[in-house]
């Protein structure tokens, strides 16, 4: 298992959707372990696969801090919410180091995808688990938590990111 670069916020791979999983061979594996491991590595409730410059459907999850938390993977990734009921609460994002904002998501979603061996899953996620889905499919669609804030606080983020030692070391 290899620790991969989490690519930062910048990166043109953050902002380009990523394609379908077909093929479900030993390379998935491993890039199941390998995105769990950098995930871990990092301290992240969710990691994508863009946010380490592979462009494939697939996102990793550990949401075991909350209670009933689950961790694993999921493939091809397809959510819709259940429910208006929106939940709010602070977001932060592995690509946008050091940030933690306000963030407005559905409380409840309904996710259906396959797993490494090409097997359907499915389940219905609140609270932190359904605010990971939400936050890693926008990943898999080249989309940042960053576009989903209230307008002055998107432009506090931006504000803050131009002035980030991460940023300008790229920049
Ligand atoms: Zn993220």
């Amino acid at each position: 298992m290899t620790i991969r670069e989490i690519r930062l916020f910048g990166d043109p791979v953050l902002t380009t959707r990523a394609t379908e999983i077909t093929n479900f061979d030993h390379d998935l594996e491993l890039l199941v372990q390998d995105m769990l491991e950098t995930m871990d590595a990092s301290g992240g409730v969710g990691l994508a696969a863009n946010q380490i410059g592979v462009l494939k459907r697939i996102f990793v999850f550990d949401c075991t801090k909350v209670e009933d938390g689950l961790r694993g993977h999921i493939i091809n990734p397809v959510w819709e919410p259940i429910g208006e009921a929106l939940q709010s609460g602070t977001e932060g994002c592995l690509s946008i180091p050091g940030m933690s904002i306000e963030t407005e998501r559905y409380e409840t979603v309904s996710v259906a995808g396959v797993d490494m061996h090409g097997n359907p899953v499915a389940m219905v996620a609140s609270g932190l688990m359904a605010r990971c889905i939400q936050h890693e499919t926008d990943h898999l669609d080249g989309v940042l938590f960053l576009r989903r804030l209230r307008p002055e606080l998107r432009k506090q983020a931006m504000k803050e990111i131009r002035q980030a030692a991460w940023f300008q070391a790229d920049h």
